[in-house]
């Protein structure tokens, strides 16, 4: 199976818990860790059994897979996915994603370089802009390339025939995605946050390929701060290596593991200081709220993207903060998870 990457143009935030914040030297770590069967791939029991069978089907009858839409958090998995789906059919795979096709160009170019039963992966697919848009809905329908030539009442159409091919999209918004778009894929999965157990077997299985020797209570630390997702695991994992490899040698405890964590201010909820700001900010300056995302990302310096991408998923996942239809609002957990005094609000609104 080849790999090809197209040049991807992610905006990399600096961030340590931000699970799509990731830097050169992480994403070779990364490529180390990522599983690369479905058998390897933990959890999400919902998309590895249909995938499996479509993926034994499509074999079967020697067609490319039908195309796959994967959405959820960063971190949770899906270019993972999809380099599975490319090594379990035996086929290449090109990577690319939707701030880099700019032009219909830069799409036909990769589109005419598929062999038959290829697949092109493009994460970040709610990004691509209406014209490239347009030009992948022959290209996944009719497997033709339909390219506009000239202007005006001269222009005309010229239709190119393409390789059968798979598309597998990426997306962290699907409400940003086109119904016609999305209306094409055959396959729409959604990932999940992890269970507990699913993570801890991560961080179980990667401390082995990095060879770190580890306490199962320290594997469980790691874990429950995790955010229930891969991505965070794999780097508190790197980051307790680093401190143990530092400050001590040998097998890492429970609380070489914790020290560690505290030190890099992640708490038993795998909250960071952006999350607690947020939480802070909504009790002090909002009295709790409700308050609008506008307002949230004004009063704490963060963009909103990041904090709808980020901070607020997790936090209403774990329940510390809710959605009302006038805006966000800290819960009773919030509240004494910042050391703040609930006060009950009367009716929930
Ligand atoms: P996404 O594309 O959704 O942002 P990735 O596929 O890049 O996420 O996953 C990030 C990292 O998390 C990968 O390098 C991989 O090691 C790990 N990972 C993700 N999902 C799993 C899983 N189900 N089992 C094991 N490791 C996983």
């Amino acid at each position: 199976m080849e790999e090809t990457i197209y040049n991807l143009d992610e905006h990399f935030e600096p961030r340590f818990i931000a699970p799509n914040a990731i830097d050169v030297e992480e994403e070779k770590v990364e490529i180390t860790l990522r599983p690369q069967s479905l058998a390897n791939f933990v959890g999400q029991a919902h998309i590895k059994e249909p995938l499996s069978i479509s993926i034994e089907a499509s074999k079967k009858r020697e067609e490319p897979m039908e195309h796959v839409l994967l959405y959820g958090n960063p971190g949770l998995g899906k270019t993972t996915l999809a380099n599975i789906i490319a090594h379990e059919m035996g086929v290449n795979i090109k990577i690319t994603a939707g701030p880099a096709l700019e032009r219909v160009g830069d799409l036909a170019a990769i589109l005419s370089n598929l062999a038959k039963g290829d697949i092109l992966f493009i994460d970040e697919i709610h990004r691509v802009n209406k014209s490239v848009e347009e030009v992948l809905y022959s290209a996944m329908e009719d497997y033709a390339l339909d390219i506009i030539i000239g202007k005006g009442p001269a222009a005309r159409t010229l239709r190119m025939p393409l390789e059968k091919f798979t598309l597998i999209g990426a997306t962290t918004k699907l409400n940003l995605l086109s119904s016609p778009l999305r209306d094409r894929f055959g396959h729409v999965y959604h990932l999940n946050f992890y269970e507990h157990s699913d993570i801890e077997q991560i961080v179980h299985r990667n401390a082995k390929l990095l060879e770190v020797d580890m306490d199962d209570e320290a594997a469980i630390s790691i874990s429950v701060r995790a955010r229930r997702t891969p991505r965070v695991a794999n780097r508190l994992l790197k980051r307790v290596r680093d401190f143990a490899q530092v400050r001590y040698d040998g097998i890492i405890s429970q609380r070489i593991a914790e020290d560690a964590l505290l030190m890099l201010s992640v708490d038993a909820y795998g909250l960071d200081e952006v999350d607690r700001k947020i939480l802070k900010n909504i009790i002090h300056k909002f009295n709790g709220g409700p308050v609008g995302l506008n307002t949230l990302a004004a009063t704490t310096g963060e963009d909103i993207d990041t904090i709808e991408t980020i901070y607020e998923p997790y936090l209403l996942q774990i329940g510390m903060i809710e959605r009302t239809p006038r805006g966000r609002r800290v819960t009773k957990l919030g509240y004494e998870h910042v050391g703040e005094k609930w006060i009950e609000q009367g009716e929930i609104i």
